[in-house]
């Protein structure tokens, strides 16, 4: 049995609403958030602290943790590595503590996109500022991002690893940015870099080629068997840019279940899979896209038969067609869906029929003005997210209507 951990780093608010045509209102990030921690997902990389639309959901959220409305989960976020973005970073978030610093480093990137205008020796130094400024300003963890690690030659990376270790990040990430790794190149190049720089080891990986899940999981495989602790980034349901980042369910499953992993390679324990079906059916809906049918684990027909031979032998022992069961993921509950008469709650609703709503999930307000208050958020919730206010949405913002009213306020700045 190997001693180091998997860790997970879900980047569905950075990664997943920085894609083409997909976002989620602040109020919909924060929902996640807070899911992502009741799943006991180590870090959030909950978003861009320079940007200034994200700033008050930024701010709310860190503050919402140190109020004990998250556990346990760190809230990350990501940041060119420029020494002026860390500075304006603290400067607008000044409570942030985790952030990952990141810069290409390939050859592809330095002539392709900075037209020439960094050497490999500038970019090293940019980083190392990047990371000294972050301490200054009292980070806590620092990851540092190797943009396009997988077209970067391996000495460099390991060169790029070693002076970021040397100015102190926690950890390298391996950014597999086009998704061009397989999981044996994969393997064998972060195995060399853990063992030569004894770094832990993030994988960051794209799903062009189908392969994201598989070699995270080779990624974060070859980081133990180095010695090193692995984490992996992932997106709820996969979304992220292009064909999207490896699926936060199946990289989870992946490591429980999968044949050379199973009782082998440690998954952080805190990890609760049973929450997979809420959180993917609440991504799926906030971002208004359908969970395929034969995606793993919560897809429809993931534990749907009907052949002759797959339906008789499920019912005779589940295990016959089926790696895990259901309940395992969430799974299982009858949901009620109201059928005759239905009051709602939206942007133009009265008090009446928000009690009769707030009645139906047990949410009590201790006065008529309380409950009024609580109303007017909910109608900005509606205004803000334009879906109906789900349960877990209206109870946050009953709990933490000051915070909530402070992530909804998403006003331009004047130019
Ligand atoms: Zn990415």
């Amino acid at each position: 049995m190997v001693e180091n951990t998997i860790y997970i780093i879900d980047v569905t608010n950075r990664d997943g609403v920085q894609t083409s045509r997909l976002g989620l209102a602040k109020l919909e990030k924060t929902v996640l958030n807070l899911y992502l921690d009741e799943m006991g997902v180590f870090q959030s990389e909950f978003g861009f602290p320079v940007t200034r639309h994200e700033t008050n959901y930024l701010n709310a959220n860190l503050e919402l943790a140190e109020l004990g409305a998250m556990k346990r989960i760190r809230l990350g976020g990501w940041l060119r590595a420029i020494k002026a973005d860390v500075e304006e970073a603290f400067r607008l978030v000044p409570k942030l503590k985790h952030v990952n610093l990141s810069i290409s480093t390939s050859e592809q990137m330095l002539n392709g996109k900075f037209l020439g205008k960094y050497s490999w020796d500038d970019i090293i130094n940019m980083m190392c500022e990047a990371v000294d400024a972050a301490w200054e300003r009292g980070a806590e963890s620092i990851g540092v991002n190797a943009e396009d690690a997988s077209r970067t030659e391996l000495e460099r990376l390991v060169e790029f690893a070693k002076a970021a270790k040397q100015h102190g990040a926690d950890r390298i990430r391996y950014c597999d940015t086009l998704g061009y790794d397989d999981p044996f190149t994969m393997y064998e190049r972060v195995k060399t870099l853990a063992k030569l720089v004894k770094i832990p080891i993030e994988l960051h990986c794209h799903n062009d080629l189908g392969m994201a899940v598989a070699c995270s999981v080779a990624g974060a495989k070859a980081a133990i068997d180095a010695g090193v602790d692995a984490y992996i980034t992932t997106t709820v349901n996969g979304l992220g840019e292009r064909a999207g980042n490896a699926d936060l369910v199946s990289t989870i499953l992946a490591i429980q279940k999968a044949s050379g992993f199973e009782n082998k390679y440690h998954l952080d324990k805190h990890i609760i899979l049973i929450h997979a079906w809420k959180i993917c059916n609440y991504a799926s809906r906030s971002f208004r896209v359908p969970i395929p049918v034969n995606q793993p684990a919560v897809g429809d027909n993931a534990f749907a038969h009907e052949s002759g031979i797959h339906a008789d032998g499920t019912l005779k022992d589940s295990r016959n067609y089926e790696l895990y069961h259901f309940s395992e993921v969430g799974r299982g509950h009858i949901e009620q869906i109201e059928t005759g008469r239905l009051i709602t709650t939206g942007e133009y609703s009265g008090i009446k029929g928000f009690r009769n709503v707030a009645g139906k999930y047990e949410l009590e307000f201790k006065d008529d003005e309380e409950a009024r208050e609580i109303l007017e958020l909910v109608r900005y919730a509606n205004v803000h997210t334009q879906l109906p206010v789900t349960e877990d949405e209206m109870k946050f913002i009953a709990e933490y209507p000051k915070q909530a009213m402070r992530i909804m306020s998403v006003e331009p700045w004047a130019v």
